[in-house]
């Protein structure tokens, strides 16, 4: 890096307010720490729910962005290699793991839930507020300044649109291990978003014999034929719930072992448990926030039919060994993984794109499927 570079970072004003992009002084990495050169970073759906305001901790101005790729610009003392142990050097491209737990404590070693450690510091992407030091502690930013010495990161030569799928597919992977897919499992994918797709992805490599993935629009459904779903039912084409069923039942022969529900609304999640063969399980992802309720018979629904239901919330608090697994995934090739990011938006139009994320999931003339600032661009 030169002397005279500065570092850019797409800052959030207020709750839903205007994003500016301003500039700072590049850190020097002291002991531990590390600079990085962002070239990617993807934007999901709580990016959206913290520009809304819906996430207490998050306070304003804010710079948000926890799911980071980039190549290390410079490394402070001591940073000689990743968390598996793999040499780096300046100029290696890396994904960084954004939570911060202590890796001591009795919830981070003995329980195995870091998300729960009471030593937590907040993530990249949720640290705030932004106008005081040590800045630059999220993704949508030129440079990212991991300043917490032993911040967890793993080198990679995917290409950074791969990349930046690490979280999506962690929270997926999260989403099939619940569900208990396994070799020779049929399995429903509701909703063909980020996760969904991903969770058409994680169902194939758990071993999923038949998978169908119910959603759209068309560009979606054929993303997720490539990426792996047998079938497809085009919410579009087929608007009425009973007939959907009909048509998932018929191209598994009856209802699924498990079922991934990534669509999100309580309705959602009623039209989910109905797709779910007896003694199956149904993971739901989508409800991630508070959308309301449903009308639940605990007899009818659940005990008289021998199901699970479990509940899903992100990659989960012990997210670390997913988020590795992921990259491990995502190496595999052979898919077309590099189609699932449809926007690379600049740090200018970052507000546009929590927009657009927030509500039409249209950009551009075309429909999103995963965003990401190229703070490059
Ligand atoms: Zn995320
Ligand atoms: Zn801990």
């Amino acid at each position: 890096m030169s002397e005279t570079e500065r570092a850019r970072a797409a800052i959030v004003t207020d709750v839903a307010g205007a994003v500016e992009v301003r500039d700072y002084d590049l850190p020097r990495p002291g002991p531990g720490e590390f600079l990085l050169a962002v070239e990617l970073c993807g934007m999901c759906g709580t990016d959206a729910h913290i520009y809304r305001g819906r996430l207490a901790s998050v306070h304003f101005p804010a710079l948000l962005g926890h799911e980071i790729v980039g190549r290390l610009a410079a490394l402070g003392e001591g940073v000689t290699a990743d968390h598996a142990g793999r040499p780096v050097r300046v100029g290696d491209r890396v994904g960084v793991f954004p939570a911060l737990s202590c890796g001591r404590c009795y919830e981070c070693t003995v329980r195995g839930r870091p998300g729960s450690c009471p030593d937590r510091r907040p993530s990249y992407g949720f640290a705030s507020p932004a106008d005081r030091p040590p800045y630059l502690t999220g993704g949508f930013a030129t440079h990212l300044y991991a300043s917490n010495a032993g911040t967890v990161f793993y080198r990679t030569d995917l290409a950074p649109e791969v990349a930046v799928l690490q979280e999506p597919l962690s929270v997926a992977l999260h989403g099939v291990e619940r569900a208990g897919v396994r070799i020779g499992s049929t399995v429903v994918v509701q909703g063909t978003g980020a996760i969904g797709l991903m969770a058409v992805v994680a169902a194939r490599t758990a071993g999923a014999a038949r998978i169908v993935a119910v959603g759209g629009p068309a560009a979606r459904l054929a993303l997720a034929a490539a990426l792996g779903a047998d079938e497809v039912v085009d919410l579009d084409r087929v608007p009425d719930p009973a007939t959907r069923r009909t048509a998932v039942f018929d191209a598994l022969g009856g209802g699924a072992d498990a079922v991934i529900g990534t669509a999100g609304s309580p309705e959602s999640f009623a039209e989910a448990l109905g797709l779910v063969a007896d003694g199956g399980v149904l993971a739901e992802l989508g409800n991630f926030t508070d959308r309301g309720s449903i009308p639940f018979n605990p007899y009818a629904d659940l005990l008289k039919r021998d199901i699970t239901i479990a509940g899903v919330y992100g990659a989960g608090p012990d997210m670390q060994r997913r988020y590795h697994t992921a990259l491990t995934v995502l190496g595999r090739g052979g898919l077309p993984l590099d189609q699932l990011v449809s926007h690379r938006m600049p740090l200018s139009r970052a507000r546009e794109a929590l927009e657009a994320l927030g509500g039409g999931y249209s950009l551009d003339g075309s429909d999103v499927v995963k965003l990401a600032i190229d703070p490059t661009a």
